[in-house]
């Protein structure tokens, strides 16, 4: 095969893959639809880029050559541009510069001083910065989720990179000739090249599509699981938690206590001060248990101003003592709404694991047996259940 038939082949399947995720666009949702886009625009471009490339006497050679390849950089700048977008991350103004350095200076050497050598190293500097930064995008820390699509498409960048960085030190090392062109059928790595060109428009498409898709995943997964008022796990997070924590227990595996806590007489601050401050209110005292909760233990907000803690004390005292300091730690975390300091305490139950329990609901129903006795006794007191 002569590298034209290559470049129309594999532009016809970047066209078509470009077209596929425009199909689903309209399916992602609204904060993944910028990213996508921009994914499908360089796809597009790089498609064109191909395109050109395979009718190279149609046009003068310094347009084709300029076109081409402008295209391409473009197209990496909009891979850039979206990995970028899907992480959250803001653009650097310097994104354009790679590519509009290299536009200019492939115009340079293929209208003025045409030079088939230094063509070759601008462009590939250019890509290798591209590249560079798309690897750097990828590995981010700010999304520590590793879905595979996401490996697999670092993979794709660092091979592309690798490629890009031989070739370019191969070319170099062949003094070409000035007029070398690299569409002709002179070389085998013209025709390496253009192969080596679909990895990111086919197969990096496909893991960008299935990294939206472990996103939406992920973002699913989270709505359902937590509470969207205080970011804390919610009702049925902890009975997954608490069933696990019984199994293991009731398997001879470690105990376990469960400490039901709940805000003292917080209707008062709804009817006082409205429902948007009591909310506030249960946001500081979600982030105040958060903050006093040892690594290990598991807190969430089981409904209303309740929160439920799995604690991994066995003894009673143990239990009790980390439940008095998690009272006394929101009593001394004084809550302001304007003006106003507002107390807020806590009453807490606490149950141990017992062996005649038979299931989590049981020792969660002891435990909040305790807490309406730590009412009844006044409120803002730590309660054990028998
Ligand atoms: P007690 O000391 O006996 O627990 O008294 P209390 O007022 O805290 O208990 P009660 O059950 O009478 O009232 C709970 C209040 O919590 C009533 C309800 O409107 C409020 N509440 C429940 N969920 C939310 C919420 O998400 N936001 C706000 N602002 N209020 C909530
Ligand atoms: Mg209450
Ligand atoms: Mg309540």
């Amino acid at each position: 095969m002569d590298p034209s038939t290559v470049f129309i082949t594999i532009s016809l399947i970047m066209y078509a893959n470009g077209g596929v995720l425009g199909l689903i666009h309209r399916d992602l949702p609204a904060t993944l639809r910028p990213s996508a886009k921009s994914w499908q625009t360089g796809t597009l471009l790089i498609a064109l880029g191909c395109t050109i490339f395979a009718f190279p006497t149609v046009l003068p050679m310094p347009v084709t050559v300029v076109l081409a390849n402008g295209l391409f950089l473009l197209g990496l700048t909009a891979y850039l541009w979206s990995l970028q977008k899907f992480f959250g991350m803001r653009h650097k103004p310097l994104l354009l510069l790679p590519a509009g350095l290299a536009i200019l200076g492939v115009f340079w050497f293929s209208a003025f001083h045409p030079n088939t050598e230094v063509r070759i190293l601008i462009i590939s500097a250019a890509w290798l910065w591209l590249m560079v930064a798309s690897v750097m995008t990828l590995t981010t820390k700010l999304h520590p989720e590793w879905a595979l699509s996401r490996k697999m498409l670092l993979s794709i960048f660092v091979a592309v990179l690798a490629f890009t960085a031989a070739r370019a030190l191969y070319y170099a090392q062949l003094r070409i000739a000035p007029d070398f062109s690299i569409t002709g059928n002179a070389h085998w790595l013209n025709l390496a090249t253009p192969i080596f060109m679909t990895l990111l428009p086919v197969i990096g498409t496909t893991a960008f599509a299935l990294m939206c898709s472990d996103r939406i995943r992920r973002q699913w997964e989270h709505a359902a699981s937590t509470d969207h008022l205080t970011g804390l796990p919610n009702r049925r997070t902890l009975t997954d938690a608490g069933n696990e924590c019984f199994a293991k227990a009731a398997g001879q595996g470690p105990g376990f206590a469960v400490a039901v806590l709940d805000i003292d007489r917080f209707k008062a601050i709804n009817d006082t001060y409205g429902h948007a401050d009591g909310d506030n209110a249960l946001i500081h005292v979600a982030f105040r248990l958060k903050v006093e909760t040892r690594k290990g233990d598991f807190i969430a907000r089981s409904g209303g101003e309740e929160f439920v803690v799995l604690l991994g004390d066995l003894q009673p005292a143990g239990a009790e003592a980390t439940a008095e300091r998690l009272r006394l730690a929101v009593e001394q975390d004084m809550f302001s709404i304007g003006d106003d300091m507002v107390p807020l305490t806590i009453s807490i139950g606490v149950a141990l694991y017992n062996a005649d329990d038979r299931n989590f609901t049981e020792t969660l129903r002891r435990a909040d047996k305790a807490l309406y006795l730590a009412k009844s006794q006044g409120r803002n007191r730590v309660e054990l259940a028998v």
